[in-house]
């Protein structure tokens, strides 16, 4: 079969494209701009014509992806704004959810092959910064952030724009779901990942360009910029890239993922655990807080779902398998 991949050259896309093509599909990927298929083209150059790619420029374009969905058979749908920076909420609502949209107007109008959609959202659109004891389900939804970007507009903060975004883009894909029942071919399923760490296979022009996650992995752990309190108090849950990718993969598969929303979460963290672990692979790492006891940290909004096992059988990698693939990545580009 043939899998459709928006946003194809980010930083958790790369690895579903590897994860396809190593299963034996045949993988379209949509790009902004096509300076952005090169470095793809020979990272997977011994697939041949089993990877392809279409630019698609502006997502939020009624019809954007009428022409990328024609002849296959599955879309996974990562292209979204992600990052701290945004001056309005808008900036990341719109693209959010009119991507969302639009791809999915498209297959139901010109992807008569299409049976399975995977929307990527977050665990952004799950949990609340209000009970911060809660164990938060797939039964959860956070509307808090989408109250804040309607209330503050223009002061909203961009953690909630970011995390407003999410919340209604996976919202839309629901309603449309709901909205066109009988007329569609496919399902979705939406995949819910925590902050994701682990490897970075797209192209990075320089260590500043890297993807936002890992951008917090890196200045945390490895340059050490962040201070003691930090270290030992800010964290949150985490999930392998190559764990949420394979989710992204067996949903394509699984039957019994149809209609459900799937939290990735390995567990949690506070910085400083990242770098007692990082420690244990290179102990000429920066110390860090030397007075955290890992046994004394609260960990907040955890996340409480089996689905990753109980509908796809994926075993997590653990965080001493993460920071020694990632630190060894950082050494093969040279960042460390
Ligand atoms: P990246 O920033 O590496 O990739 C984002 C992709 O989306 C890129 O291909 C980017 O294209 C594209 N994109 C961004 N903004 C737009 C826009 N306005 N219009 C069209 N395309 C756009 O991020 P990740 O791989 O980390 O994120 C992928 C998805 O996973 C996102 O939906 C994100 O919300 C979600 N996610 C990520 C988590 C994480 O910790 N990494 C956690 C939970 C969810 P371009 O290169 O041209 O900018």
């Amino acid at each position: 079969g043939k899998v459709l991949v928006t946003g194809s050259n980010g930083y958790i896309s790369v690895w579903i494209v590897r994860l396809l093509l190593e299963a034996g599909f045949s993988v379209r990927g949509t790009i902004r701009t096509p300076d952005k298929a090169a470095y793809l083209q020979k990272l997977f150059a011994s697939y041949g014509d089993k990877l392809e790619f279409v630019v698609v420029k502006d997502i939020t374009l009624p019809g954007a992806f009428d022409e990328a969905v024609k002849g296959v058979d599955a879309i996974e749908h990562l292209a979204s704004p992600f990052h701290m920076k945004s001056s309005h909420p808008d900036d990341m609502i719109i693209p959010a959810v009119q991507g969302t949209h639009t791809i999915l107007q498209s297959a139901l109008q010109h992807g008569k092959n299409v049976k399975r959609i995977v929307i990527t959202s977050s665990s952004a659109s799950v949990d609340e910064f209000l009970d911060y004891a809660k164990i938060y389900t797939e039964d959860d939804w956070n509307n808090q952030s989408v109250r804040e970007a309607k209330e503050k507009g223009k002061d909203c903060p961009p953690v909630h724009s970011y995390r407003a975004s999410k919340t209604l883009a996976e919202k839309e894909a629901w309603k449309f779901v709901e909205e066109h029942n009988g007329q569609l071919t496919f399902d979705i399923v939406a995949i819910c990942p925590v902050y994701v760490y682990g490897p970075v296979i797209q192209e990075v022009k320089s260590v500043d360009a890297l993807n936002t996650s890992m951008a917090s992995w890196y200045n945390n752990v490895v340059k050490g910029t962040a201070d003691d309190d930090t270290l030992a108090n800010v964290g949150g849950s985490w999930v392998d890239v190559r764990d949420v990718a394979a989710t992204h993969v067996k949903s394509l598969m699984v039957e019994g993922a149809g209609n459900k929303r799937i939290l990735n979460s390995a567990g949690e963290y506070k910085w400083q655990d990242w770098i007692l672990a990082a420690r244990k692979i290179d102990p000429k790492l920066s110390a860090g807080n030397t007075s955290y006891d890992p046994e004394k940290a609260v960990h907040l909004n955890r996340f409480g779902s089996t689905r990753m096992h109980d509908i796809l059988g994926i075993a997590y990698h653990t965080e001493e398998e993460t920071a020694r693939d990632s630190l060894a990545n950082f050494r093969e580009h040279g960042w460390y």
